[in-house]
């Protein structure tokens, strides 16, 4: 450390894609997703603490930039996230993140960290989660529409949390449903690719819908959604961007994270503003009631909210120490009179 710097400095630990993929191999990938929603689901237990609001987005024609802030009253966390379904053309990702956690005392970040493979793993847990307290009683397959960037994520926690044996695949670009097939073979799924979403639902209790595509597209139809189903519906999460037809919402019981979002983003963006929806933090409380009949379609209306976030950073502090997968950065001026910023300035100058 130079000499022009107090010796004593707050550093903040980092956690870098690279780290992020290493701490994943470390802890072994499902174990995380179970470690994962448990911590989501301890902080939905204790949703009320939190400071929520709608995510902070700036929207464009070609995608959206989003801030996602919450607080439990002695943590601070968010997370930066933009939404670009044209990137995957341009060679690029359609979802990248990083996030920070912060001492509500003090303001001092505690942690920065990438979050674009942490929201894919935070965003299959939450599915998990909700699907756990949802889902038919004894599914074991699972329809995955859309084999992007999340659905192995998607496959692999709804196998190691809810315990899918099967997976049925199906994207419009086939060379995306071959790669979610190769990356998953050999991890305890029975994994078929289809040519059609339709084949794909074939006998499935579990359908998750994780497409990507700027407008109201119909990647659903009512015809295709028989009774019983649990829907896993992801990919709609933006105004103008919903994958299921408004039939099949008026079919289902509609279950959120956070409403005042979920109207603006989710699928129910197509309903009336006041048409029925049941907050998940309720069912998981027992206070609102979850699945109540095998013929029920539960349809989880998710977008993605900042005490999933949060959670997911809360995990990552927990589990980094005694690790290496980090490093210490140099975030704070934190001079050693904190009055004295010019003057620490000064002393770093030459002569
Ligand atoms: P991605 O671009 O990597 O994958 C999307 C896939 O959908 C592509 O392979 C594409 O070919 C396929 N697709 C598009 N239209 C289709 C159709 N009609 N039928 C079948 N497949 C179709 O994106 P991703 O990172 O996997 O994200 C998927 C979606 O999930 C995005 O819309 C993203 O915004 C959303 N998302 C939601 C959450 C959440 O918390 N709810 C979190 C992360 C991402």
């Amino acid at each position: 450390m130079s000499n022009t710097q107090p010796s004593d400095k707050a550093l903040v630990p980092f956690v870098s894609v690279e780290n992020m993929m290493n701490l994943v191999h470390h802890i072994g990938i499902e174990r995380m997703l179970g470690g994962l929603s448990a911590y989501i689901e301890e902080d939905f237990r204790r949703w009320e603490l939190f400071d929520k609001t709608p995510r902070i987005a700036s929207h464009s024609a070609e995608g959206v930039i989003e801030l996602m802030p919450t607080s439990d009253g002695e943590v601070y966390g968010f997370k930066y996230v933009n939404g670009h379904p044209k990137n995957t053309r341009a060679g690029l990702q359609t979802v990248t993140a990083f996030g920070l956690l912060a001492n509500v005392g003090n303001g001092y970040p505690v942690l920065l960290s990438e979050m674009t493979v942490l929201t894919a793993l935070r965003t299959a847990a939450t599915s998990a989660m909700v699907a756990r307290h949802l889902a038919p009683k004894g599914a074991d397959t699972m329809a995955m529409i859309g084999a992007g960037a999340q659905s192995e994520f998607q496959s692999l926690a709804m196998k190691s949390i809810c315990g899918i044996r099967a997976v049925r695949l199906y994207d419009i670009d086939p060379a995306a449903t071959a790669k979610a097939a190769r990356n998953l073979s050999g991890m305890g799924l029975d994994v078929a690719t289809c040519g059609s979403a339709e084949d794909a639902m074939e006998g499935a209790q579990i359908i998750t819908t994780c497409t990507a595509d700027k407008q109201y597209a119909t990647i659903l139809t009512d015809n295709m959604v028989g009774s019983g189903v649990h829907i896993n519906a992801i990919g709609g999460d933006c105004p103008g961007k919903t994958e299921l037809a408004p039939a099949i919402l008026n079919r289902s019981d509609i279950f959120v994270e956070y409403p005042e979002q979920t109207r603006i983003e989710g699928e129910i963006q197509q309903m009336p503003p006041d048409h029925p929806v049941t907050q998940m933090w309720e069912v998981i409380n027992g206070t609102a009631p979850g699945r109540t009949s095998a013929a029920q379609i539960t349809l989880f209306d998710s977008v993605g909210f900042a005490i999933e976030d949060f959670s997911a950073l809360r995990y990552i502090r927990d589990h980094i120490g005694g690790t290496d997968y980090y490093l210490d950065l140099d975030l704070l001026a934190d001079p050693d009179d904190p009055r004295d910023l010019f003057g620490m300035l000064r002393r770093a100058g030459p002569g």
